[in-house]
Order: structure tokens, then C-alpha cells, then sequence
């Protein structure tokens, strides 16, 4: 199925979207890549999903790519001997390491790193920042705190500490066996949450040993700090709206999102903006003028994907959401100030063959209006430094390794296609071309087509070939007449 739309869009998965039918009528509907939250469900749930989306892609005949998201490490305070306590402006209460049922004046914070990392003056926020508590005293094992405003404390509430770099492994004892589930079923992305800084991405890869993808989601100030040297070593990143506006005022998270959007651009990895961006969706069939403005405004600052959890996951409408959301994006890319706007971020060209051919490729496929840019790649990477330059023409992107179809799900324009083998001569280059374009819909007999790839074919790394072929000519004629 070929999709009209260059951004791309992910849904999570969860007990709204779990049967053969909703999946796949989300496939339809526009779902490029398919995330399964491991913050719920069990093992089973999330094997039987992997395996329904992976029968779907058989059946649709297109990749689909999956990223198993890992919970991280989600602190929680303890529970109180009335479930829940009101604390005024200004009260104080203890956070005990020790656990204990707590009462109006403690409470206990099982979370050794964070009596080790907290500070006098620095905040700790309560229930998704709903209650602010500022630290008075730390001697390792209590802290004294006062509320910084008034509000409502009950049982296992999440604890953020933004102010602080916690000395926490981002991947808990959890994450690590999740991470192990997932990469053994064969997802093609792993999705880190709560990083750090860039030594956690590291640590993530010594686990994952090339078996997966790893994407990096921003959602502490130490990450933003850290932002080029994360942005660096990860291979995508997640603008995570949600944990992100806990831990800094809501207020600034447009302008973050903006500067991460354009720094993923700069460096060609992919970037996902996620969280509520069609949160009334959950209980309403419509989304709202703001979040239509949301999700268009993502798609003008040229992000690679925008993200839906709970609508998908567990609201009512997931299929109208991912309908909406397609529509929302088919329409802005059609705005005819949409290539100028896109084109507002500057982007230095690496001065490597493979960057100067991709350059040069988009040039000529704007120049000689071709009807794709057909690039042959090993490991995805001369695809996403296509991607990257956001040129508005399909970028069909051929690889024989089924994973880097899958990963290339996610990369802005990309239209990844499995093919049997690699390519053996120039006259096979141009024939997969344009057989394969023509067979995609993405172009027809008569219609240019401009190629990269790599001499000697089928190595990686050698991206050094640019060609314009025209589809229907320069093909054998059992080939036509096997695939017209
Ligand atoms: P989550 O991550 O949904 O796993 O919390 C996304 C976010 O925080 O925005
Ligand atoms: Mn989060």
C-alpha cells in the first residue's frame, strides 16, 4: 500500500487495538510503525501482539515496523495508612528510604539513588508535577520537605526529580528482561526512557549488541542539556511530551520540541513527537482545533513521526484518531507553502560521497521533476541521509535486509521495499528501479525515476552511483511483461 504522505505516524498498542481486524484496519488507516508499551501488559499480551502485526505485514504485502518502548526507571512513593493524605502550602513532610505505611507527616521513598543525588532547594514533583515539594534536609536516609503548593498525595504516586542527574541505570532489573523479550521476538527499535545523558545509550547498546535499533526519548532537563551528544550516539530520538512537561514548565516545551526537531534534522536521525497530540480523541470521535494545530505543527517543523499512545491504546476511537492524524498531515504537506517552511531549517552536507550523491539526487529529482528518488542501501543509512534533505519526492528506499525495510518505517518520505537480492549490474539497478516504483504505484511508463547506489554493488558504504532512468525504457521485456 502506498501511503500519500511523507510524515510518518506511530500507534501504540494496548486492549483498545489488540485483534487481527483493529490492527490491521490501523495499517490502513495509515500506522507506519507500531509501538508496544511495555510500562503494561504482560510478555504473552505483547508477544501475541508482535506476531498479529508481523502476520499483518505477510498479508498487506508492505514492512511495519515495531519498537518495544521500556517502561525505565518510573520512581514511586509508598502508601499511606489512609491511601491518601491533603497536604497544605507550606506543611512539610518526611521521605523516608525506609519503607513503612505513611501518615500526613511521612511517606516513604523507596529510591536509594535519589537520597543520594537531592539537594537542599531542589524540587521533587508528586503525581505528574500536581504537587510540588521543595527539600529542606537530606541526611541520606529522610528528607524534609515542604509543599510549594497544596494539593492531594496518595498511594505509589510517580515521583520526577528534574532538577537533578539521578545515579540511576536507566534500565531497571524490568527493562532489562523486557529488553531481552523484545529483542528476542525481532523488533526493529528499542525505546529508552528517562535518559540521562549519553553514556546511558552506552549501556543500552553493551545489552542490545546490534539486535535492535535504539531510540532515545527525551523527557528529563539533563537530556536536553545533553542534547547533541545523545542525539549523537542514538539512532532516533522521541520528543516525550509527557514526562518532558513534568519536568520542565509546559510553557517551554514548544520551543524544545522545535530545537530537538531541527538537531534531528541536522544529523539525519529519525524524530518522533509523542504524547496528547490527539489526547480528546480518547473519549470524543473529533479532535480539537488545537490539537489538528498540534499535530500540523509538528509536521511543519519537518519531524519524521508523530506519535498517538492512549488513543490508540486504550481510547475509544483508535481507528478515526490515526484517521485523523493522516488527515491532518495529508493536508499541511499539501499547504503550498509547505516545501518553504520545511526548507527553513539550514542543513550542512557532510563532505562524504554518500551525502554529496544524495544531495545531488534530490537536486535532480526537483530539477527533472522525477516521480521518486530510488536509493539502494545495505544498512539504511544513504536512504536517511536522503530522508534527511526532506525533498518533496517519494524516496524509494530497496534493501535485501528485511530489518532495514522495517527500521526505515520511520524515516520521513521513505517507501522501503524488501527485495529478494541484492543488485549485479547497472542494467539490474535500473530495471529493479523502475520495475519496482511501477509495481509501488509511486510512478508510471514514461515517468524519470533518479537512482544511487553503490559500485560494487552490494557493499556497504560505497554510495557513489547517480543515475536517471525512465520508467517502461531500459527494461528486458519479460520483465515488463511479468510486472507492468
Ligand atoms: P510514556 O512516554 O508515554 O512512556 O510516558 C512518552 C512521554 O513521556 O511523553
Ligand atoms: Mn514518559
Amino acid at each position: 500500500m502506498k501511503r500519500e504522505s511523507y510524515t510518518k505516524i506511530v500507534a501504540t498498542i494496548g486492549p483498545a487495538s489488540s485483534d487481527h481486524k483493529t490492527i490491521r484496519a490501523l495499517f490502513r488507516a495509515g500506522v507506519d510503525v507500531f509501538r508496544l508499551n511495555f510500562s503494561h501488559g504482560t510478555h504473552e499480551d505483547h508477544a501475541a501482539r508482535h506476531a498479529l502485526i508481523r502476520q499483518i505485514e505477510e498479508e498487506e504485502g508492505r514492512p511495519i515496523g515495531i519498537l518495544a518502548d521500556m517502561q525505565g526507571p518510573k520512581l514511586r512513593i509508598g502508601t499511606f495508612a489512609n491511601g491518601k493524605e491533603t497536604l497544605k502550602r507550606g506543611q512539610t513532610i518526611e521521605l523516608h528510604l525506609e519503607k513503612f505505611v505513611g501518615d500526613a507527616g511521612k511517606v516513604s521513598l523507596p529510591h536509594k539513588e535519589i537520597f543520594a543525588a537531592v539537594r537542599p532547594g531542589e524540587d521533587l514533583l508528586i503525581n505528574d508535577g500536581r504537587l510540588r515539594l521543595r527539600v529542606e534536609s537530606n541526611n541520606g536516609k529522610v528528607i524534609s520537605a515542604k509543599a510549594v503548593n497544596g494539593g492531594e498525595i496518595s498511594d505509589r504516586k510517580g515521583v520526577n526529580v528534574p532538577g537533578t542527574v539521578l545515579p540511576i541505570n536507566i534500565l531497571t532489573q524490568k527493562d532489562r528482561a523486557d529488553l531481552e523479550f523484545a529483542v528476542s521476538l525481532g523488533v526493529e527499535w528499542i525505546a529508552l526512557s528517562f535518559v540521562q545523558t549519553p553514556d546511558d545509550i552506552h549501556k543500552a547498546r553493551h545489552l542490545v549488541r546490534g539486535r535492535s535499533r535504539i531510540l532515545a526519548k527525551l523527557e528529563k532537563p539533563s537530556a536536553i542539556e545533553n542534547l547533541n551528544g545523545i542525539i549523537g550516539l542514538a539512532d532516533a530520538v522521541m520528543v516525550a511530551r509527557g514526562d518532558l512537561g513534568v519536568e520542565m514548565p509546559a510553557e517551554i516545551v514548544p520551543q524544545i520540541q522545535k530545537r530537538i526537531i531541527a538537531a534531528c534534522r541536522k544529523e539525519g536521525k529519525p524524530v518522533i513527537v509523542a504524547t496528547q497530540m490527539l489526547e480528546s480523541m480518547i473519549s470524543e470521535p473529533v479532535a480539537t482545533r488545537a490539537e489538528a494545530s498540534d499535530v500540523a505543527n509538528a509536521v511543519y517543523a519537518g519531524a519524521d513521526a508523530v506519535m498517538l499512545s492512549a488513543e490508540t491504546a486504550s481510547g475509544k476511537y483508535p481507528i478515526e484518531a490515526v484517521r485523523m492524524m493522516d488527515r491532518i498531515i495529508a493536508a499541511t504537506e499539501r499547504d503550498p507553502d509547505f516545501d518553504s517552511v520545511l526548507h527553513a531549517v539550514s542543513l550542512p552536507i557532510d563532505e562524504t560521497d554518500s551525502d554529496a550523491i544524495a544531495s545531488a539526487a534530490c537536486d535532480v529529482a526537483r530539477n527533472r521533476n522525477c516521480a521518486a528518488i530510488s536509493t539502494f542501501t545495505k544498512t539504511g543509512s544513504t536512504v536517511r541521509r536522503v530522508s534527511r534533505l526532506r525533498t518533496l519526492v517519494p524516496v524509494l528506499g530497496l534493501t535485501p535486509e528485511v530489518t532495514v525495510a522495517r527500521q526505515l518505517c520511520l524515516a520521513w518520505g521513505v517507501h522501503s521495499v524488501r527485495t529478494r537480492d541484492d543488485v549485479e549490474s547497472f542494467s539490474d539497478m535500473v530495471g529493479k528501479s523502475t520495475r519496482i516504483a511501477r509495481r509501488e504505484k509511486l510512478a508510471r511508463n514514461g515517468d524519470r525515476v533518479v537512482i544511487t547506489a553503490g559500485v560494487p554493488f552490494g557493499t556497504a558504504g560505497t554510495t557513489n552511483i547517480l543515475r536517471v532512468a525512465v520508467v517502461g525504457e531500459h527494461e528486458h521485456p519479460e520483465d515488463r511483461a511479468s510486472l507492468a
